[in-house]
Order: C-alpha cells, then sequence, then structure tokens
C-alpha cells in the first residue's frame, strides 16, 4: 500500500451540504481544509431531492454549484471514496489515517466520458441512488451530477471481459488499483456525517416494507426530481399513475416503540412540499396527508402550509395504525381520527408515502472519541451556548450529525462551525496561512 501525508488546518468529515459550507467557509478565509467523504461523491442527501421547501427552488441547481466550487477550491483537498480509520492527538492538532477505497480507475485521468459504461456487459440495481428503481453497469459514474465525475467498477461483480480497457480514451482503468493510507494532520476537526432516514421496513404495522405500493419520502424526491428515474411519478406495482396518494406523519418519529422519541423536524414540510410538487406533476390526482401536529417553524414555513391547504391538499388529524393492501395491492390506510372523537376509518389510495424521520448517520465515539448523546446524534454540551462544539477540544460538529435540521439550519451551523473551527486554529496553532497571500489562494506553511 502507498503510504503519504498532507498537512491542513482543518479536516472535514463528510460532504453533505453542512460539510461542503464549512468547508467552503474556512477555504474562503485561507485555511487549508481537506474534505473526506465515504461516497465516491459529494452532495449528501441534497443532492438527490428534488425541490427545496418553502421556495420549490430545484435543488440540483442549488447544489450543484456548491459541489463544483468544492471541488475546485485551491484551498481544499477532496477525498471522495475515502474514510477515516483511526485519530489521534498531534500536538494541539489531530493525525488522521484515512483508507483510500480502489475505484480501479485512476481519478487523476478518469474524464468522465463514460465510454466505459456503453460497453460494459452487465447491469447492476442503482440501490445507492435510485432505490433499485434503475441500473448502472460494473462501471459507472455514480450519478449524472456526480462531483467528481470519475467512474468506479463495483470489482465483486466484474467479468473482467476487459472491454471498457479497449474503451477508454485516457487510459484511466486500472485492476491493480490498491487501497491507499493517507495521513492527514490537521489543527482543527468539522464532522458533518449527517442522517439516515428511519428504515421504511421498520414498522410491521405499516407492511414492514412489504407493500409494493408503500414507499417513503425519500423515494419520492427521486420520484419527483427532474433527474429521477422514470421522469415521472409510476407507483411501483404497476406502473400506473397515481390518482389518490396518503401521506402518513411521523413515520419513524415520535415513536417510543422505533426508540425515536424525537420530532424529525423536516418530515411535515417535506411532505406539504412533495404534496405539493404532486399537485403540479398531477392535477387530477387526490392528496391527503394523515398527521397529529403540522410544525411548520420555520421562515415562510406556516404561509407555506397554508398555501398547501389553498390548493386543496387534505389534512387529516388522525393517527394511522395499520396499513394492509387489497388484492390490486392499493394500499389500506386505517386510521384513527382525533377530530372526530377517535372514530376509526379505512381509506383507499394507489399510493401511500411514509414521511420517515432523521437517524444519526455516524456514531464517531471510537475513531474522534466524541459521544453521542441519548437520541444517537453527536453530543454536544452547551448546545444552547456552543452549538457546534463537541466535547473534545478541536473537534466540531455539524448539520444533521448533530440532530434533525433542514438544509437552512444545517448551512447555518455549518457557518457556526467554521467560526468556531477557525477561531481555534488562530488561537491554538496560529493562522499558518501565508498573511500576504490573496485569502482564496492562500497556502500553509509547516515549520
Ligand atoms: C425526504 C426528505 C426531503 C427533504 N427535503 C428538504 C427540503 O425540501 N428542504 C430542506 O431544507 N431540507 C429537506 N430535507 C432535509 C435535508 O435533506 C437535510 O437537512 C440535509 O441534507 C442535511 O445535510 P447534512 O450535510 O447534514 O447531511 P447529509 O446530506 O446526510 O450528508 C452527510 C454526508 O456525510 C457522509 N458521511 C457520513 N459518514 C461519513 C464518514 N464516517 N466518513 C466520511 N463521510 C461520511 C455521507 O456519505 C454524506 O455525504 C429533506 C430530508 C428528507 C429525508
Ligand atoms: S471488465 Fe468489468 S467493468 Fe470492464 S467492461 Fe468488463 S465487466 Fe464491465
Ligand atoms: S474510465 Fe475511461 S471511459 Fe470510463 S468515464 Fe473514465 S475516461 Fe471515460
Amino acid at each position: 500500500m502507498e503510504s503519504n501525508q498532507i498537512h491542513v488546518d482543518a479536516l472535514v468529515v463528510g460532504g453533505g451540504i453542512a460539510g461542503m459550507q464549512a468547508s467552503l467557509d474556512l477555504a474562503d478565509q485561507g485555511f487549508q481544509v481537506a474534505l473526506v467523504e465515504r461516497d465516491p461523491s459529494i452532495g449528501g442527501k441534497m443532492i438527490g431531492l428534488s425541490k427545496v421547501f418553502p421556495t420549490l427552488d430545484c435543488c440540483s441547481c442549488i447544489t450543484t454549484p456548491k459541489m463544483a466550487a468544492v471541488a475546485h477550491h485551491d484551498n481544499i483537498k477532496l477525498l471522495t471514496y475515502s474514510e477515516v480509520q483511526a485519530v489521534t492527538r498531534n500536538g494541539n492538532g489531530f493525525l488522521a489515517q484515512v483508507l483510500r477505497k480502489p475505484r480501479y480507475v485512476r481519478e487523476e485521468d478518469c474524464s468522465g466520458c463514460r465510454s466505459c459504461e456503453l460497453v460494459c456487459p452487465l447491469d447492476l440495481p442503482d440501490n445507492d441512488n435510485e432505490f433499485g428503481r434503475t441500473a448502472h453497469r460494473v462501471i459507472y459514474v455514480p450519478f449524472t451530477t456526480a462531483v467528481p465525475q470519475t467512474a468506479l467498477i463495483d470489482i465483486d461483480y466484474c467479468l473482467y471481459c476487459g472491454k471498457c480497457i479497449k474503451a477508454c480514451p485516457t487510459n484511466a482503468i486500472d485492476f491493480n488499483q490498491q487501497p491507499q493510507n493517507l495521513e492527514i494532520e490537521a489543527a482543527a476537526v468539522i464532522l458533518a456525517t449527517g442522517f439516515q432516514v428511519t428504515p421504511y421496513d421498520a414498522k410491521k404495522e405499516y407492511g414492514a416494507g412489504k407493500l409494493r405500493n408503500v414507499i417513503d419520502g425519500l423515494m419520492m424526491e427521486r420520484l419527483l426530481a427532474p433527474t429521477g428515474p422514470y421522469g415521472r411519478v409510476l407507483r411501483p406495482s404497476d406502473g400506473k399513475l397515481p390518482d389518490s396518494i396518503g401521506y402518513v406523519q411521523c413515520a419513524g418519529s415520535r415513536d417510543e416503540t422505533l426508540g425515536v422519541p424525537y420530532c424529525s423536524r423536516v418530515c411535515c414540510m417535506y411532505a406539504i412540499k412533495q404534496a405539493m410538487l404532486l399537485s403540479g406533476a398531477l392535477p387530477l390526482a387526490d392528496i391527503t396527508i394523515y398527521y397529529m401536529d403540522i410544525r411548520t417553524f420555520g421562515k415562510g414555513y406556516e404561509q407555506f402550509y397554508q398555501n398547501a391547504k389553498a390548493m386543496g391538499i387534505e389534512f387529516v388529524k388522525g393517527k394511522v395504525a395499520r396499513i394492509t393492501e387489497d388484492e390490486e395491492q392499493n394500499p389500506i390506510v386505517r386510521v384513527e381520527l382525533i377530530d372526530e372523537f377517535s372514530r376509526v376509518v379505512e381509506r383507499k389510495h394507489d399510493l401511500v408515502v411514509l414521511s420517515v424521520g432523521m437517524l444519526p448517520g455516524y456514531n464517531p465515539e471510537a475513531i474522534y472519541a466524541v459521544p453521542t448523546a441519548e437520541d444517537g446524534f453527536v453530543q454536544i454540551p452547551d448546545y444552547n451556548v456552543s452549538p457546534t462544539e463537541t466535547v473534545q477540544e478541536g473537534i466540531f460538529a455539524t448539520g444533521t450529525a448533530t440532530g434533525p435540521m433542514d438544509i437552512v439550519d444545517s448551512i447555518m451551523t455549518a457557518g457556526a462551525a467554521a467560526a468556531e473551527a477557525s477561531a481555534y486554529i488562530r488561537a491554538h496553532n496560529g493562522h499558518r496561512a501565508k498573511p500576504e497571500a490573496a485569502p482564496e489562494k492562500r497556502s500553509m506553511v509547516y515549520a
């Protein structure tokens, strides 16, 4: 295995919107940043979303410029498909051991032309980005707007037929590529490891993932996205355009039986957003949102909710007890109507969406000695005063790594983490960027 070392001011772990923003905020001040992302592309969950509440701006249009800015910033060293394996204290800073997983394609040579995809003979379900609804070749660029636009090979399924090697115009494919070890010396660390959604098969009362026309909020995001698998909303069992769609709120939040007692904060808003987008995509469809409470806490959010009601989206205050299906695989929702003395009714839909909540994406305890709180998210001892400081001096956390939050709050905490990290670097290690250089071009000088 090759081994080499780089020196930076800050190591940022996780390349979702929070990690990208924290990296850019530091890099724009002249600090040197290494951004480590475990997936083959940066962008996190946000790059897969359709539009964003409450403005309904196109998600790709907001995210891709940030991804490109990260990739092209002189002060950011981007390490995708990489994982931090160990971190030790190094004076006032840290020494991180990073594993770069082999893509079997040399990043520096690959132009992302996708000629290899055209000749590769085998398709695999795209489980990472499209929930298995589309396929990619054994060699593939992760998705259209991926950054970097670099192919990788799923070596477990490769036939070693060599067709991609012949097709590659830049001779980028290297079956002998090995994992690489990299040592990163950093003055501060920012954890931006994000979230995962509550598994949609977690609740047996809701069909335990076995009802084909019951999907979750992230799957619906892909169906609604312009870059999605079909370019339209089709229900999974038979490809029919749904006429009646039901949303089940708090499906995996505020639920002691799943060990998730907290509110995930974004599900009400994303359900309302999706309902509005569905009203546009399927103007004749009936859309019903079954909720216990609607929580629209942010700027412009309550108005967004009122607009949805005015558009004819039906809001039913009720607790969904069970979802079953009829012989045509139409989901049947059994709901207790809270405003009607708990009367129980059953309503049939073509498609049901579970508004799944947020769970922590990663537990940093073993590697960073940063504990998690009772809810499993990174523990922030003094949240009201220093919302990004962990128990470890010099290690900060941002975005949904610290708890459920939306994009606006993820970006705000990223700015806060960058500011805290910047102050820490200056106070404990000195500002290592060359003072005479222009801010965005500064490079670090080490003794
Ligand atoms: C269905 C749905 C719809 C939504 N719609 C909206 C909306 O319209 N508007 C809005 O404001 N919010 C919305 N949200 C919330 C939004 O997705 C989040 O606020 C935002 O994506 C959080 O960004 P993040 O960077 O904290 O986390 P993530 O997007 O999860 O990014 C974390 C990154 O860290 C990487 N990572 C994790 N662990 C490691 C590790 N150990 N090493 C290296 N890398 C690691 C991950 O691969 C990922 O790239 C929605 C959420 C859902 C579920
Ligand atoms: S060698 Fe592997 S990746 Fe290349 S074309 Fe053949 S199956 Fe696809
Ligand atoms: S590996 Fe070669 S053929 Fe495939 S995308 Fe990269 S440059 Fe193009």
